[in-house]
């Protein structure tokens, strides 16, 4: 006679945000976390080795949500002192400064990098000069990879740990770990949502065919200044710095930043994501701020607004004073409602056209350069050229405040 199975109950597809708690947590290895038809990692159970002890369920954020980081709630607005390190990171550097104090503490720091492959995955470092790897925002979703289970590994082994990545990635890897580790500092990005590894992969596919070979991608490069980022493809790692970019456009016109901008590549998950708001699970949470009006900030290299929500965050912060400026930034000056996302309506429809359309076909259609797109960029580069930013953003101010 056949045994019934009592499988374990994932959450649905829709609600999954790819975190691999599940595949992590499994005794067995019967969970892989395998890529959708739009690019995502979603977990699937190998059922000859399911032994559905249903660990899975108990790790698994989407099933279990938790917001428990309301102590403390101070926040800041923090510049790296080193003008490289702000440079290279998308706005005031405070993560690399954070990373140092605990690379000084003989730790190991996890994050998001871009392989040469172009994939964007998570990975540790221990140096302070590979940290390096970490600046930058990719707008595109990490593969967790065996992370979670590594971060245990040297908790475990008495080593400090800083974790950094979405707020639905750290919520997995709290979930995983089952208990609080007083060496585990979290820190989370402000995140208005994850995009398609597999529509990033068409990007590049089609950019290559446009302006030739790439090696590296910055998502946020700031030749131009912080308020006029711009999208920078370079032909190897170390033109970073020399500024020897091969392509360079801003948000109003490169296709991947306005289909990003527009909502319509997004993680499903995203779309009804519980961290639009101040409710964090992280100890620390990091976002762009445009202007800070602190007077001698807004010098247009960027800056980062910094929130702590833990007595252990706190600590850290604390002790990065001597890298970075830190000032202390009225809470009330910061929104409640820190993001929004919806769901587009042409959502099913563009992932339908990336599996049959070329890649040429597909950034036509959703991303075309039009007359009223070329005549946008053509005014942000007038307004850069010749140092309009700040007179425009004085009028704003103005405006805004009569
Ligand atoms: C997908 C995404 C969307 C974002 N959306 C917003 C937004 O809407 N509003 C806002 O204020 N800020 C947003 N941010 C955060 C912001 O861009 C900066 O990361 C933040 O201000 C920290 O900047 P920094 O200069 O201190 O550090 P940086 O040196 O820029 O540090 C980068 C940090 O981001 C992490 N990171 C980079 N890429 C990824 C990724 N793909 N997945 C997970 N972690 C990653 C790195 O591990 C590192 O911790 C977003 C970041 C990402 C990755």
């Amino acid at each position: 006679m056949q045994s019934i199975r009592n499988m374990p109950n994932l959450v649905n597809s829709g609600d999954c945000c790819g975190c691999s708690a599940c595949a992590s947590t499994c005794p067995r290895t019967a969970i892989s976390m395998q890529a959708d038809d739009e690019g995502f990692l979603h977990p699937v159970i190998d059922e000859g080795k399911c032994i559905e002890c249903r660990q899975c369920e108990t790790v698994c954020p989407g099933l279990n949500p938790a917001y428990n980081n309301d102590a403390v709630g101070l926040t800041y607005v923090v510049q790296h002192k080193d003008e490289a390190v702000r440079y290279q990171s998308t706005s005031g550097g405070a993560f690399t400064a954070i990373a140092e104090e605990i690379i000084k503490r003989n730790g190991v720091v996890f994050g998001a990098i871009m392989t040469k492959e172009m994939r964007v995955v998570h990975d540790s470092v221990e140096t302070i000069e590979e940290l390096g790897e970490f600046r930058n925002s990719k707008y595109v979703q990490s593969e967790i990879g065996d992370c979670l289970i590594r971060v245990r590994d040297f908790l475990n082994a008495g080593r400090w740990v800083c974790f950094s990545g979405t707020p639905c990635q750290i919520n997995g890897l709290i979930k995983f770990l089952k208990k609080d580790y007083h060496k585990l500092i979290t820190v989370d990005v402000v995140c208005k949502s994850v995009p398609s590894p597999l529509v990033f992969n068409k990007y590049v596919e089609f950019k290559k065919e446009k302006e030739g070979p790439i090696s590296d991608i910055v998502f946020r490069d700031k030749k131009r200044g912080f308020l006029y980022c711009t999208m920078a493809h370079y032909l190897s790692h170390d033109d970073r710095m020399s500024a020897k970019d091969c392509y360079r456009r801003g948000s109003e016109s490169d296709e991947w930043l306005r289909l990003f901008l527009s909502g319509m590549i997004s993680r499903r998950s995203c779309i009804n994501c519980g961290y639009q708001t101040l409710k964090r699970v992280s100890d620390i949470t990091l976002g762009d701020i445009w202007e800070t009006g602190v007077r001698g900030l807004d010098d247009n290299k960027g800056t980062t607004l910094l929130s702590v929500w833990t007595h252990k965050g706190l600590e850290i912060i604390g002790n990065i004073t001597n890298e970075a400026r830190v000032v202390e930034y009225p809470m009330v000056r910061r929104q409640e409602r820190i993001n929004t996302n919806h769901l587009d309506p042409d959502r099913n429809k563009v992932f339908h056209d990336l599996n049959h359309l070329s890649a040429e076909e597909f950034f036509r259609k959703y991303s075309p350069r039009t007359i009223k797109v070329r005549m946008k960029e053509f005014g942000r580069f007038f307004v850069w050229k010749l140092h309009l930013h700040n007179f425009i953003r004085r009028i704003k101010h103005f405006v805004i405040h009569m």
